[in-house]
């Protein structure tokens, strides 16, 4: 089926929705009795945070770092950096990384180093997408919302060179990249 943009969507906003609440559920379950800081990944993660804050119950505070990999193109630099650091001092938090997708596994092993190096007491990955294909680091989020072997993914937090933030659902751009 094909949307305002074009492209065929692969996660429609109500099988999102839903996801999301069983994730919160499961984050919900591990976090009883403590106050995790929900560190998001701007800007992609920025609609999906706020999405699975809203379903938590879990007293929390919500805090967010920039990481740059892409120049604006579809394929990673290879190259990640931490551009904006957190506000928060992680120092002995439970810190629960929120990322939207996680592609190669360079920006989550670059934060998860980042976070230890602070002295964060426990440090766990949620990630709304787990893309396989092109995985670098073997390195697998904690809670996982859909599982993807590859494609170029626009909508809910993912951009096209920025834009397509701010479609309610999960749209697929390219059929191989
Ligand atoms: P990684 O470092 O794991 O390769 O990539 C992580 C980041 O690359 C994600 O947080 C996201 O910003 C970007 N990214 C990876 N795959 C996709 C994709 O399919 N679509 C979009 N829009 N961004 C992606
Ligand atoms: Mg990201």
């Amino acid at each position: 089926m094909g949307d305002q943009t074009g492209f065929p969507v692969l996660i429609d906003g109500p099988a999102i929705k839903k996801r999301v609440t069983e994730l919160a559920e499961a984050i919900d379950a591990d976090y009883e009795g403590q106050t995790p800081v929900l560190l998001g990944v701007l800007t992609g993660s920025f609609i999906f945070l706020a999405d699975l804050c809203r379903e938590m119950k879990t007293r929390c505070e919500i805090d967010f770092v920039r990481v740059d990999s892409y120049g604006g193109g579809t394929t990673s630099s290879g190259d990640p950096a931490l551009t904006l650091g957190a506000k928060l001092d992680l120092n002995g938090r439970a810190v629960l990384v929120v990322d939207e997708i996680i592609d190669t596994g360079l920006t989550l092993n670059l934060l998860l180093e980042k976070i230890k190096s602070m002295g964060a007491a426990d440090v766990k990955t949620v990630a709304l997408i787990n893309k396989r294909a092109k995985r670098e680091i073997p390195l697998e989020p904690d809670y996982t919302g859909f599982t993807v072997e590859n494609g170029f993914l626009v909508g809910y937090g993912l951009d096209s060179a920025e834009t397509m933030r701010n479609l309610p659902y999960i749209a697929i751009s390219e059929k191989k990249e």
